[in-house]
């Protein structure tokens, strides 16, 4: 059984056209010779720089069709969202640093004084919606803040998309998604309490500086300072229920390379495609690290946590400074057996990790949903792994999943 594929690319840039050709040449030679009916180069039109080909594959090298499509130029709405996304979620970054730099955080309690707003949630948020809004009207965008609706400046919006993803074959899966299918989940902040404690222990630093003296690293309020790696921006994108894609930025790392280094990353990743921005490890051997919150603890995080038999612990802060540890080769398991934690705390880690063979689950193993319409609550914990998921799962005591009975 064949399929026939034909596709015509229009292309503006001879450089662009000297890839593709590159690119058809090497997916070409991973078929199987049988499948191949015809390839056929039509030659280039210098004026309009234009290339038509034609290939046919048997049924198992269909997946080619989407491939094809990619290159012809007009990269699927998913694709182009997550290309936004990024560029949007660098914005969001350059603003939390600003606020953090300003020294004026403008901080709310919300529930209580471990779960807290900046100006820096606020604006980035902002940010973030109305930018995304903008360009993909139709989608459902669920935001961590509970925001007035009022009219964004100018300077927060970002029209900007990452080139390098728009050239990204999307899995065959996403290719026909539609805006009003797709449900994009927001944290603006992750990491608000130790983003606010980092800024406590600047400004001692600033306060202590006199014009003959140097900050005293030495001192323990200095070494606080590390908590801005926990914060990032979390875009995660979700479609039919399950997280499919996420972006995460860290405003701040590199922050140990000191005043006037470029700081922040951007890590992002979809499920079937790959994870880009970072170098994926594993923690070496059998080595067992957990790595669980520091701000919000309580018996039950304490005993889950005992209950896996770490070697080691890390107790730092938010959901996506913990999935970038685990991708990172710095942690083999996130473990956190209490309710606090939100969709939009494990929508982008989730794509992320599950990018790379990870997988994230509530205590018990399960799946969440992010559908439009769930509970924003992971009221049945986190557990999320980039190997060995089953180990950890049949670890978690009795007594902690009845504490959390899964509804
Ligand atoms: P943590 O590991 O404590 O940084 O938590 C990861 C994410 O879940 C952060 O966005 C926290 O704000 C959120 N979170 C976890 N526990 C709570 C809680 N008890 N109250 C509010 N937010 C929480
Ligand atoms: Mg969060
Ligand atoms: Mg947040």
């Amino acid at each position: 059984m064949f399929l026939n594929v034909t596709n015509k690319v229009t292309l503006l840039l001879e450089r662009q056209m000297t890839i593709l050709i590159a690119r058809i040449n090497s997916l070409v030679q991973t078929f199987c010779t049988s499948c191949i009916q015809q390839i056929q180069f039509t030659p280039v039109v210098k004026a309009v720089k234009r290339i038509s080909f034609s290939v046919s594959v048997c049924k198992y090298h269909v997946t080619l069709n989407s491939e094809l499509s990619v290159m012809s130029g007009s990269p699927a709405v998913v694709m182009r969202l997550v290309a936004s996304a990024y560029r949007v979620a660098e914005k969001a970054g350059a603003i939390v640093r600003r606020v953090l730099h300003s020294g004026e955080l403008g901080i709310v309690e919300k529930t209580g004084a471990n779960d807290l707003q900046t100006l820096a949630d606020r604006l980035a948020q902002q940010s973030i919606c109305a930018s995304l809004s903008k360009r993909f009207p139709k989608i459902t965008i669920i935001g961590e803040e509970d925001l007035p609706v009022e009219e964004v400046s100018g300077d927060l919006m970002e029209t900007g998309q990452e080139e390098e993803i728009l050239h990204k074959p999307c899995p065959a899966e996403y290719r026909e998604l539609k805006e009003e299918e797709i449900v994009v989940w927001v944290d603006p902040l992750d990491g608000t309490k130790e983003y606010t404690e980092a800024s406590m222990c600047l400004r001692r630093q600033t306060e202590a500086r006199t014009p003959h003296n140097r900050p005293d690293t030495s001192k323990p309020h200095s070494t606080a300072l590390w908590l801005l790696d926990n914060v990032t921006v979390l875009i995660g994108i979700a479609y039919g229920g399950r997280a499919i894609a996420g972006v995460i930025n860290q405003p701040f790392y590199n922050y140990q390379l000191g005043e006037g280094a470029a700081l922040g990353r951007t890590i992002w990743g979809m499920v079937g495609l790959g994870a880009f921005g970072f170098e994926l490890q594993e923690v070496p051997g059998d080595r067992r690290i957990v790595t669980t919150t520091r701000s919000h603890s309580n018996k039950l995080v304490i005993d889950c946590v005992d209950a896996m038999e770490p070697h080691e612990v890390i107790r730092v802060g938010g959901a996506g400074n913990k999935i970038i540890q685990l991708v990172e080769g710095r942690a083999s398991a996130y473990v956190f057996a209490s309710i606090g934690c939100k969709k939009w705390d494990t929508c982008a880690p989730e794509a992320v990790l599950q990018a790379v063979g990870g997988k994230l689950t509530d205590i018990y193993g399960n799946a969440y949903r992010y559908d439009a319409n769930v509970k924003h609550m992971n009221s049945t914990g986190v557990l999320a792994t980039l190997r060995n998921h089953e180990y950890y799962t049949s670890r978690v005591p009795q007594s902690v999943l009845q504490a959390l009975k899964s509804e």
